[in-house]
């Protein structure tokens, strides 16, 4: 693997030019170049970069393949998106997506009050707003609220006590008026088939949310009985997020169509739209093998209008408008998680590391001939031999017959050599190769909290691609694992042989290494947890103005240790005042060192938890400046 699996999960967002990682739009600046720039500002740890043009290229092919669909069957209602707000509420995020979207009169999905609140706030007056989730008698007169601003909302009931919360407040709301305005109402289903994969519980009988059909036939006769059957338009359903195959939302959707008719020839003609919800899946696998998804967005977009299309005519009725809540698939790629490397934490196995005498012990003297003249043809023999030799020098050392020295050139030499017969046999990888792979693993110490930026990683084992932002003209050599700089050993990316990732032999006391995860957008940032006290890192918006140039926008920088405490609800003032006191009060300290203490203690609570300086570099670095 050299491109690191660009073409599988790349979707020609990126490029690799020369050594770098580039982006694949506009001046193409690299990723590395960006990263130094900001760098060069003073922000050091981890950075969250994101890129509106992947925001916009996500909505517009969403809205350009459905449009094709439509055309390629005739298909009669129209085509209409919203965002769920679960995936990522960052302002700058949000902001983005609201300039971009303004011409596909894209909305938003609110799952609780605070997101309805963003909805009704952000969202341009007439563009759709949906509202899920548990609602209680406030969050239904928030959407009574939003319908009297003059929003396009829909709230979908996911049971029949929220029907009656809704019938109840309409009253309050539109007992004195002339002109009643009521937001649209919408039925969530509970679906028979359910979805695939490991977020699948979202659908299916089981599934927390959705009325049965006996339930639908109840909500029918309440929604006729209080004259809100002009009403109901929407019907939805959610199979689960990153839907691996195309089968269960075929079924989903044979069924949900046929509900729309069943509701529709009883006499709810405002019914008008099916919501398939989200569950396009995102490719996330750098390995060919391992892709997470059978199907390309065409086909999605296919099936739906032409299922949509069959039922409607079958049963004689309107082709309902089609919503999606699609989340992942337009937030995924926009942002890219860059992390400076500390730490290889086998660099004692390096050959500056050899500590050879005028006369070695035989066997050492024959690892270091075996290392040296090793080629491809005899690479596997020289490899079983040293493995061998290694076995005798541990018993020799055991009893006492070579010494310490002795002992540390044996381990780095066969280190050494598995290296090398590993890089020589690369195009045979045999389950013995493979195996040893584990053992010569290097340990890149990262600066990042996988708790913090990627959680699903931690609670699901999901796969981001990772990629280093330079050298990339190099084979990279050295099987590695990633550790991320919290105090738990699940921040652990472990080198997984059958899913290799490889990185470069570098020096960090001589050159910057920075790793890349890609595809972060969605879902990473909110559920991202404060462990150990990592927060939320630097991020900032890389704009591109019309001539192709970039620009660093938005920088915002990670929580100093002051604004983290305070959220935890820490009395930071006394916190401040003890630490002074502290100092002040010590006998020990003279009132220069005092006032040197305080001023150093200052700057350090000024900053983030990332590490800042880590190595030899990052100290020469700083003296430079
Ligand atoms: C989570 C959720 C979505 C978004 O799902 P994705 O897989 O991210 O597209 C859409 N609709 C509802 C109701 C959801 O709960």
């Amino acid at each position: 693997m050299t491109d690191f699996g660009l073409e599988i999960w790349g979707d020609d967002n990126f490029i690799i030019k020369n050594d770098t990682i580039n982006i694949n739009h506009a001046s193409q600046p690299s990723l590395l170049e960006i990263t130094q720039k900001i760098r060069k500002k003073g922000y050091k740890g981890p950075l969250l970069l994101r890129f509106p043009h992947l925001i916009e290229k996500q909505i517009s092919t969403l809205f350009t393949t459905f449009e094709k669909a439509k055309k390629a069957f005739d298909y009669q209602g129209n085509f209409q998106a919203v965002f769920p707000l679960k995936v990522n509420q960052f302002p700058n995020f949000i902001k983005s997506l609201i300039d971009i979207s303004k011409p596909y009169n894209y909305g938003l999905e609110a799952g609780s009050k605070a997101e309805l609140i963003i909805a009704m706030a952000k969202t341009p007056l007439g563009a759709p707003i949906t509202v899920n989730g548990f609602k209680d008698k406030e969050m239904i007169s928030l959407c009574f609220i939003a319908a009297k601003m003059g929003h396009n909302i829909t709230v979908t009931i996911e049971g029949l006590g929220e029907l009656e919360t809704i019938i109840a407040v309409n009253k309050t709301f539109n007992a004195n008026t002339q002109t009643p305005i009521a937001p649209k109402i919408g039925v969530r289903i509970r679906l028979h088939s359910s979805g695939i994969g490991i977020w699948a519980k979202s659908g299916g009988y089981s599934s927390k949310f959705g009325l049965t059909s006996t339930e639908l036939l109840e909500a029918y006769e309440m929604l006729k009985k209080d004259d809100l059957l002009n009403h109901l338009w929407m019907i939805h359903f959610h199979i689960g997020s990153q839907m691996s195959e195309i089968n269960p939302l075929k079924k989903a959707l044979r069924e949900a169509g046929n509900i729309y008719a069943e509701l529709k020839k009883r006499g709810a003609n405002a019914l008008g739209a099916i919501n398939i919800g989200g569950g396009l899946a995102v490719e996330y696998s750098q390995h060919k093998g391992e892709t997470q998804r059978n199907y390309s967005l065409q086909e999605f977009a296919n099936d739906v209008v032409f299922l949509m299309q069959e039922i409607a005519k079958s049963k004689g009725v309107a082709q309902p408008d089609i919503f999606t809540e699609s989340g992942r698939f337009i937030a995924a790629s926009h942002s890219v998680l860059i992390a400076p490397v500390l730490e290889l934490f086998s660099q004692e196995y390096h050959e500056k590391g050899l500590r050879l005498k005028e006369k070695n012990p035989p066997l050492i003297e024959e690892l270091h001939d075996l290392y040296c003249s090793m080629s491809r043809r005899d690479a596997r023999e020289y490899l079983h031999d040293a493995l061998d030799h290694m076995e005798s020098l541990l018993t020799l050392f055991d009893l006492g017959y070579i010494d310490l020295e002795d002992r540390s050139n044996t381990e780095i030499l066969v280190n050494l050599i598995i290296k090398k017969a590993i890089a020589l046999l690369q195009s045979e990888a045999t389950e013995e190769l493979k195996k040893l792979q584990d053992r010569i693993q290097e340990k890149y110490l990262v600066n990042f909290s996988a708790f913090q930026s990627l959680p699903d990683f931690w609670g699901l084992a999901q796969h981001f691609p990772i990629v280093p932002l330079n050298k990339l003209n190099k084979k990279p050599s050295n099987p590695a694992s990633i550790w991320d700089i919290s105090c738990d050993s699940d921040g652990e990316i472990g080198f997984n042989r059958n899913l290799p990732l490889y990185l470069h032999d570098i020096d960090v006391n001589k050159e910057e290494y920075f790793l890349a995860f890609f595809l972060t957008g969605a879902y990473q940032e909110v559920l991202g947890m404060k462990h150990n006290l990592f927060t939320h890192p630097t991020e900032a918006i890389i704009h591109f103005d019309t001539e192709g140039n970039y620009t660093i926008d938005k920088l915002i920088e990670a929580q100093n240790l002051m604004d983290v405490l305070d959220d935890l609800d820490y009395d930071t003032n006394s916190i401040d005042n003890t630490l002074k006191y502290r100092i002040e009060a010590s006998v020990q300290l003279s009132d220069d060192e005092k006032r040197a203490l305080l001023s150093k203690l200052y700057l350090y609570l000024s900053e983030n938890s990332y590490l800042k300086t880590a190595n030899a570099l990052d100290n020469t670095i700083d003296k430079d400046k």
